[in-house]
């Protein structure tokens, strides 16, 4: 019945971790948004929108970041980049016809001290496109938060299970996301062994499940006492993952939560169903009063009583 609700569960422990999780912490990107990026707007610093759009289409077709999906749509090119390297959590940096250049977030452009003055912050997941000397432009990005999250939260805090949210996006996006489906504490501007550390210091108290799709989250993933992957999420997220949530619903935790607690009561009952009959008719054995058919009720019955009472479980 946890498959027909589209969750995947790889062992019968993770149906345990389920039960007994004080709190439960997100990715952002791909798990509480759709990860389905548009552009709203092209800011030209030094280079022509064209220019702009062609370099980093040209990176980005290397990246299996939403981000970078995003960015490969919006504009067709068949050149190919030398050198390219994925910098986890900040971008990509590659050279195109004999000339460097870096396309991600404002980190990856104070690892490489190119100057951001004149740009504003905004509400957008800004993507700087420079070369090695200076800013050509900013493509300003829009996410959407999927359907339901702000009622999954609820019902997870309605089971005392508290919300965490760790991003590599920047503060502000993080704040507006969090604040609007309810998460209880948020944290932004974090690289994926940040992530790791900030789970491991709510874990000197609490046990985690962390949540994550994509290649940045499979340290998290690993290390938190449960990890629960998006179906849609990259092939590394969904291999260091517990659970897989198969239609990348965060509803599916919720429900996931409530079978792993009836499961468990169940597996409680039956084990006091088997012993107490036993025991009696072991009782009745001992001063004589049993009958063929009775023993055989103890043996046979018992199973068939457990198997009945464990049906109970695909019940809505
Ligand atoms: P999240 O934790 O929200 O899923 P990530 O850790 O995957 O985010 O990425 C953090 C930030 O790094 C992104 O918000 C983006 O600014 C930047 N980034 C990562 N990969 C890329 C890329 N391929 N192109 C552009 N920017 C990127
Ligand atoms: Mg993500």
């Amino acid at each position: 019945s946890l498959s027909r609700r589209s969750i995947f569960v790889k062992g019968g422990n993770s149906i345990e971790a389920l039960t007994d999780i004080d709190g439960i912490a997100f990715d952002k990107t791909g798990t509480v948004t759709k990860g389905e990026f548009t552009i709203a707007e092209v800011e030209e610093v030094s280079g022509s929108r064209d220019e702009i759009l062609e370099i980093a289409s040209v990176g980005e077709a290397y990246s299996t970041h939403p981000i970078a999906k995003a960015i490969v749509k919006a504009f067709e090119t068949n050149k190919t980049p030398d050198h390219l390297n994925n910098l986890g959590g900040k971008g990509i940096e590659f050279d195109l016809e004999g000339k460097s250049y870096l396309v991600g977030n404002k980190k990856l452009m104070e690892d490489f001290n190119i100057k951001l003055d004149g740009s504003k912050e905004s509400n957008y997941v800004d993507v700087f496109v420079a070369d090695k000397e200076k800013v050509l432009g900013i493509i300003k990005l829009k996410d959407q938060i999927k359907d339901g999250v702000k009622e999954s939260v609820d019902e997870l805090h309605k089971r005392g299970v508290k919300t965490y949210m760790f991003s590599g996006d920047k503060d502000r996006v993080v704040e507006e996301i969090a604040k609007e489906v309810g998460i209880d504490y948020y944290k932004g501007s974090l690289l994926p062994e940040d992530k790791v550390s900030e789970i491991k210091k709510i874990e000197k108290d609490k046990r985690i499940a962390f949540v994550g799709d994509g290649t940045n989250d499979a340290p998290s993933l690993a290390s938190a006492y449960l990890g629960i992957s998006m179906g849609s999420g990259s092939d590394i997220a969904i291999e260091t993952s517990d659970i897989v949530l198969l239609k990348n619903d965060i509803s599916s935790i919720v429900r996931g939560i409530d079978i792993a607690k009836r499961v468990k009561k169940i597996a409680y009952q039956n084990i006091f169903i088997a012993l107490f009959l036993k025991v009696v008719v072991l009782g009745l054995g001992a001063v004589g009063y049993v009958s063929m058919p009775l023993a055989v009720f103890a043996d046979v019955g018992v199973a068939l009583l457990c198997i009945v009472n464990s049906l109970r479980v695909f019940k809505e």
